[in-house]
């Protein structure tokens, strides 16, 4: 009998750009992925690959290959963690200059998810991915959790993958469904950053006992979901961390 064609997921980079003082690398743009996510994709017999930024300084190199050769090639994409989206990228100036994210990875990954969603192709969000999914569809953010919406629960501290909190999935949503009898449980929380005004047709998943969305969906035709936390941290911080393979095969299923 022949093997299935083992399914390709497409890993979006997280890119540093050049440092003034850097030196040697530091002095490159780089595009990179960190190997939790990867792995954490590689973890149910999954072909993972990142796609690189086709736009070097603004402009398109002389080549025939669009990102929309990557939505046809691939299965799947991710959207891994990282840098802050741009508040440009939904109509708001950043309220400080920290605040300003990353305009050349916000249009990369944007077009990377139009052309995934234009294609049929399932998408999964991860941190900012999540963030980036909502602001495409028309949403906006929160800048800052802190500053913007305070209270008792810390979304981001110098623990870094260490921070948990509780999340609770909306019951009779999408992922409830998938975890099944599991109603909830502790994620890792990385972020200052977080959904505001809900993109066109994107539905609440999961929530923080402060409110704050966690998990989002959109009710399209095709699989678009975007987590707040980062399930590929939690086999690494212990068993009381939600186990989030439901979510993981939820995905690959709608990329098989
Ligand atoms: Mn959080």
């Amino acid at each position: 009998m022949l093997r299935r064609r083992p399914v390709r997921i497409g890993l979006s980079a997280r890119i540093t750009h050049p440092e003034v003082t850097g030196v040697g690398l530091q002095t490159k743009t780089l595009q990179v992925l960190e190997q939790s996510v990867a792995q954490w994709a590689a973890s149910r017999d999954t072909l993972v690959l990142m796609v690189p930024s086709v736009l070097q300084d603004g402009a398109l190199l002389r080549s025939s290959i669009r990102v929309r050769d990557y939505a046809e090639y691939l299965d799947g994409l991710i959207l891994q963690g990282g840098a802050d989206v741009s508040p440009r990228a939904y109509g708001e100036e950043p309220q400080r200059p920290e605040w300003s994210g990353d305009p050349v990875r916000d249009a990369y990954e944007l077009e990377l998810v139009h052309e995934f969603m234009e294609a049929g192709k399932p998408i999964l969000g991860i941190c900012r991915g999540m963030q980036l999914i909502n602001v495409a569809l028309g949403g906006s953010l929160y800048q800052d959790l802190p500053t913007q919406l305070p209270g008792p629960l810390e979304h981001q501290t110098p623990a870094y993958d260490r921070n948990a909190h509780v999340v609770e999935f909306v019951p009779g949503g999408h992922m409830a469904r998938w975890f099944g009898e599991v109603k909830g449980g502790q994620v890792a929380s990385i972020h200052h950053q977080a959904v505001h005004r809900l993109g066109k047709g994107v539905v609440v998943e999961a929530t923080a006992p402060d409110g704050v969305v966690e998990a989002i969906r959109w009710s399209g035709r095709s699989f678009v979901c975007g987590v707040q936390w980062h399930p590929e941290f939690h086999h690494l911080a212990g068993a009381e961390m939600l186990d989030c393979n439901p979510l993981l095969d939820a995905f690959l299923q709608a990329a098989r």
